[in-house]
């Protein structure tokens, strides 16, 4: 038995901790389906007197045929959804959870995405669950979220999980008169899916938000007189330098950088 539902009429989420006030009880012509398993769901419990809160429940009781992913997409969705109430308490902040990109057929397992408005700026924000569809089930969304909005920024903040990046190693950088050392990643396809649509990856680890860079690495180029024929092969080669690509990494970047930023509250 879940807590959300996709209110294929409105494209909402419902949240039952939310209430479900305005929304017609039963099956409703089919309107709320499991967000996992897609089954056409019931809303109970809403008649006055009813002796039990509201819920959802596929036809006849039974229990979701993907009781793993359902389970795993109420705790993405709530997540989501208390990402969804932090934006609404900053004034002038307006934030709602939408279903989009979704087919009836081919649940992309991603939670709710949230639009965020403020004055004239829109921003469609993600935090998935622990990894990521695949890059076709990604490009639907992010077309969806474009017709949904054209113009809006699409953000996407990822786990700091094993799933959602393949460390590489690390590299100092001269940031602020000081030597800093950031990870280095190799991002996956589905984050350069992202990237090349325009979009924007953030990690959230703790209270940091690790922002990525492209990290070009290249040779400087041998000066007249110069001779590095000789230098010793256990030495690394100065000449050897990278150069940044932001504020998003370029496509043909070698690797991509963490900057490590603290989370404003
Ligand atoms: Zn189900």
């Amino acid at each position: 038995m879940g807590n959300s539902a996709w209110d294929t009429v409105t494209n909402r989420a419902v949240w039952l901790a939310d209430g479900v006030a305005g929304l017609p009880a039963g099956l409703a012509g089919g309107r709320y389906r499991c967000q996992a398993c897609r089954e056409r769901l019931v809303l109970k419990g809403v008649k006055p007197g009813a002796k039990v809160a509201p819920y959802f429940s596929h036809p006849n009781e039974k229990a979701c045929t993907r009781p793993q992913q359902e389970a795993q997409l109420d705790a993405d969705t709530e997540v989501v959804i208390r990402l969804r109430d932090t934006i609404r308490a900053f004034p002038g902040f307006h934030a709602d959870v939408h279903v989009l990109g979704e087919d009836l057929d081919n649940p992309s397992g991603l939670p709710p995405v949230i639009i965020c408005t403020h004055g004239e700026t829109t921003v469609a924000l993600e935090h998935p669950g622990p990894s990521l569809p695949d890059s076709e089930v990604l490009r639907r969304r992010i077309r969806a979220v474009r017709e949904y909005h054209d113009g809006a920024r699409h953000v996407w903040f990822l786990r700091k999980d094993p799933n959602q990046f393949r460390r590489r190693g690390s590299l100092t950088v001269r940031y602020d008169g000081r030597d800093e050392e950031h990870h280095t990643v190799a991002p996956t396809e589905q984050q350069e899916a992202i990237v090349a649509a325009g979009g924007q990856v953030y990690w959230l680890d703790g209270r940091l938000v690790l922002i990525p860079y492209g990290v070009h690495w290249f040779l400087h180029p041998v000066r007249p007189g110069q001779d590095w024929t000789k230098w010793p092969k256990w030495r690394s080669d100065p000449r050897a330098d990278w150069r940044i690509s932001k504020p998003s990494p370029a496509r043909d970047a070698n690797c991509w950088g963490w900057y490590p930023s603290p989370c404003r509250p």
